[in-house]
């Protein structure tokens, strides 16, 4: 069964010193494929880290994320298009909204200036949300026609029924991860048992958001088996078939990257 890491910072310092043997013990738990989302500028100039990540196959994502809200200039949107141009299958993100991290307004700005990069060279975008997911939904509904056929995922899904259901109605993947191991995140896991199994995605977030029993510890990509296995129990649907299908809706999410 091949497994798809569909959100993991593996060219983040937390793997600087055993970046390689990282991606070994992921391979062999199944990731065939991962996706690195683009955060910075600056760290989507560095790729000296790719070297350290066969045999896993990398792609990687062009964005400004809004943790790093400080670092990004003007400028960086017309490099940012620049890359998009440069790299004809790259998807927008990491983008997003953040309610717990400052300048609210700079990070508005930069999302809708990125959000209409994604519609003028029509990619997909990931989306980071903390308790914005109303405003996001507001930006994207209305462009949904502009973006591709899977328009995007909503990174690190947690949520009502509800709200799955207003995301995958537009056609975006719901990012399943660490959080579903966690018996008070009652309500995410109800929401990620009753969604369309043709829109969910397996995603570590590592080195963040380690599962249950990992707690403090760095998460690794090894841990999308662990994710997988976890949703199949929540599920009670066999691990082999749900594998398949999430590997296949990953493969449509950054489709013609992988073809
Ligand atoms: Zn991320």
């Amino acid at each position: 069964m091949k497994l798809f890491d569909s959100h993991c910072h593996i060219n983040f310092d937390a793997f600087q010193r055993d970046r390689e043997a990282v991606m070994q013990q992921a391979e062999q738990q199944g990731v065939k494929r991962l996706f690195v989302p683009g955060v910075t500028r600056q760290l989507s100039s560095d790729k000296d880290w790719i070297n350290d990540c066969p045999p896993v196959e990398i792609i990687e994502g062009y964005g400004l994320h809004p943790y790093f809200i400080d670092e990004h200039q003007a400028s960086d949107i017309e490099w940012l298009a620049q890359q998009l141009d440069k790299f004809p299958h790259a998807v927008v993100g990491e983008i997003g909204l953040d309610s717990q991290v400052g300048n609210y307004q700079k990070q508005y700005e930069l999302f809708t200036a990125q959000v209409d990069l994604a519609v003028a060279f029509k990619r997909a975008v990931v989306l980071h949300h903390r308790k914005t997911q109303p405003e996001l939904l507001r930006v994207l509904k209305p462009l949904r026609d502009k973006l591709p056929e899977v328009p995007g995922v909503i990174h690190a899904f947690s949520g009502s029924v509800e709200q799955a259901n207003e995301w995958t109605k537009l056609g975006f993947m719901l990012g399943v991860g660490g959080t579903i191991t966690y018996s008070r995140a009652n309500k995410t896991r109800q929401a990620i048992q009753q969604a369309d199994i043709h829109h969910l995605v397996l995603e570590t977030d590592a080195p963040d958001m380690p599962l249950n029993g990992y707690q403090g510890q760095r998460n690794e990509p090894a841990q999308c088996f662990g994710v997988l296995k976890a949703l199949s129990e929540l599920r009670e649907e066999p691990i082999e078939q749900l594998g398949d299908i999430i590997w296949n809706n990953t493969c449509r999410l950054f489709e013609q990257f992988t073809q």
